[in-house]
């Protein structure tokens, strides 16, 4: 087991992704926040399109400069919907990019600060969409297959290098952008019907797993989705 490191988490300045960066202090990790607006609830925070490949290698090594990266958590995401017979292409690959594509990048640019560690932990935010049929979101289901069988990938390719891979697959999750639309009674008595333990998630809850796949031993786990939704996705 490498020294605990850095732990790198895209999208940290708002919704899941800063409950994750906030969790992970708490914890008495060192946390560094990628995202667009270069915001953070606490850490240190870099703006970064995670999207870009050159982007994310400069800011790996400035963060490497301050010493070693034992975790990434690939968290920024974009979700778009609309009907699948008019889904626009540009849309797909908005969504694609960032959901997916930019994960690929991630791992690739934790890659070697990872191994020179002697090893750390991948954690990507997936969807428990990936498994479902969802009407009007086709490319996001799409993209959160992807990531989770590239932590399958990862697991696999990279186990010799001491590094592992989670996807953490949240269900609905009352975060700042769907917080109203959560709080209208038919949404929410749907939701009350739909999911066993009769609430939406918190992004606390999220950060609370993450953290714990990244301060817990737990390294035989690898290369698997934890689906963290109430029991929603398997609810008949
Ligand atoms: P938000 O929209 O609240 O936050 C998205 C984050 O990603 C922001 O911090 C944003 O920061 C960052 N971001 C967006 N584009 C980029 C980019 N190109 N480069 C760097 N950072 C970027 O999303 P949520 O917190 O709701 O979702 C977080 C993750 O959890 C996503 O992967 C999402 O798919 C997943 N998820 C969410 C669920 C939910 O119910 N909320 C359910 C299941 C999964 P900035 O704008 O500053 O760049």
């Amino acid at each position: 087991m490498p020294e605990a490191g850095q732990i790198v988490v895209t999208g940290g300045s708002r919704g899941i992704g800063a409950a994750i960066v906030s969790q992970l202090h708490d914890a008495g990790h060192a946390v560094v926040s990628l995202s667009r607006s270069g915001q953070a609830p606490v850490g240190t925070a870099l703006a970064c399109d995670v999207s870009d490949a050159k982007a994310l290698a400069t800011a790996f090594a400035e963060i490497a400069e301050a010493g070693p990266i034992t975790g990434f958590v690939a968290n920024a995401g974009l979700h778009l919907k609309g009907p699948t017979k008019s889904f626009a292409a540009a849309d797909y690959d908005q969504v694609l990019d960032l959901n997916a594509k930019a994960v690929f990048l991630g791992a690739q640019a934790a890659y070697p600060h990872l191994k020179a560690a002697g090893g750390g932990r991948i954690v990507t935010l997936g969807s428990f969409f990936d498994r479902l049929g969802v009407p009007q979101n086709l490319a996001y289901c799409a993209s959160k297959a992807a990531v989770a069988a590239m932590v399958r990938c990862l697991a696999v390719e990279w186990a010799a290098d001491g590094i592992t891979a989670v996807n953490v697959a949240p269900g609905y999750i009352e975060t700042d952008l769907n917080k109203d639309w959560l709080a209208k009674p038919k949404v929410r008595a749907w939701l009350e019907s739909r999911i066993p333990v009769g609430r939406a998630g918190r992004a606390e809850e999220v950060g609370e797993l993450v953290t714990l796949l990244m301060t817990g031993e737990l390294r035989f786990l690898t290369g698997e989705t934890i689906y963290l939704d109430g029991a929603q996705g398997v609810n008949h």
